[in-house]
């Protein structure tokens, strides 16, 4: 038995950091927008005289062990749903740029959920499964769901809103790449641990207001992401690289998640092209994309 899942990445339109949870966990509020740049994840399951799970991924610099996530995310679903010894194969074709804040593990993760669920006759329903997701990572559930979506508190709280208008994303990303312990640790220290509860900003209730209104601009105008103040002074290229999206017709652009990936919105294809022509070079990845 055998499936090929696409895998998306995702972008964060809007990201706040809130105040921390009672287990510690920052409670965030975001909104997240999947994009067409993907990874392929082919799957091959077999029933097999004891449980194996073999990882292989074209991005040598990933583990192909029980450390990758998609690894992880095979484990978890045989053991939950599954009673008979099963053998899995699981291939990652990388194409999203790693440790990016594209929630590029994440989405293999997802895949692999969701093509082990197709594969076994969907003996997991879709709240099981987002179960399962969330004990993954906090990005894995809506890397199962896709979209357009608010999430809260560590991101397993999520609701549906209005998909983004169409446009192009020009996603950039350049040889800095960034934990998002690191990067958590960087915001706290600016944020003092926010042992002070943080207002919620307008900007999302607006960004909401856009979607709604299926409006570019209410988008666009309403980007926002705290993990910037944090990142981009120590990640040079990254700041870079979100100057250059400006100056080159983006409508806005911004880093995604906890970075260094960054992206601008264009609503003109000509002038997007332009703009990957120009930024592509030996030290920095250029994706022209749409929201998916
Ligand atoms: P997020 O946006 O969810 O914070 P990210 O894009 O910043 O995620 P990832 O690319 O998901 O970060 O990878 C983070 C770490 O996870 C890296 O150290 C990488 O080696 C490890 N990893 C394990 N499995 C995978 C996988 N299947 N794909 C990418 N990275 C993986």
């Amino acid at each position: 038995m055998k499936i090929k899942i696409n895998a998306p990445a995702k972008i964060n339109l809007y990201l706040d950091v809130l105040w921390r949870l009672d287990d510690g966990f920052h409670n965030i509020q975001s909104i997240m927008q999947t994009v067409s740049l993907s990874d392929q994840i082919t799957i091959t399951a077999e029933r097999s005289s004891d449980t194996k799970i073999h990882v292989t991924c074209t991005n040598p610099d990933i583990p192909q062990d029980e450390r990758n996530i998609a690894w992880k995310a095979a484990d978890l679903y045989l053991r939950t749903f599954c009673n008979e010894p099963m053998s899995v194969d699981v291939y990652i074709e990388k194409n999203i740029p790693v440790c990016a804040g594209l929630a590029g593990g994440s989405t293999d993760a997802a895949a692999v959920l969701i093509g082990l669920n197709s594969l076994l006759d969907e003996r997991a329903g879709m709240i099981d499964l987002i179960n399962c997701a969330a004990k993954l990572g906090s990005d894995v559930p809506f890397c199962l769901v896709k979209g357009t979506k608010i999430t809260q508190k560590r991101g397993e709280n999520m609701h549906s809103v209005p998909p983004m208008p169409d446009c192009l994303i020009l996603i950039c990303s350049s040889q800095e790449s960034v934990s998002t312990a690191w990067a958590y640790g960087e915001l706290d220290r600016i944020h003092n641990d926010f042992s002070d509860r943080r207002q919620m900003r307008d900007g999302i209730q607006s960004m909401i207001t856009g979607l709604k209104e299926q409006s570019l601009t209410g988008v666009t105008d309403n980007m926002y992401n705290i993990f910037e103040e944090a990142v981009l002074p120590l990640c040079p290229k990254a700041a870079k690289n979100r100057e250059l999206l400006l100056e080159y017709g983006a409508v806005n652009a911004m880093m995604s998640g906890s970075g260094s990936a960054v992206f601008g919105i264009f609503t003109d294809r000509a002038c997007a092209e332009a703009a990957k022509a120009r930024l592509e070079g030996p030290d920095r990845k250029v994706f022209l994309c749409r929201p998916q």
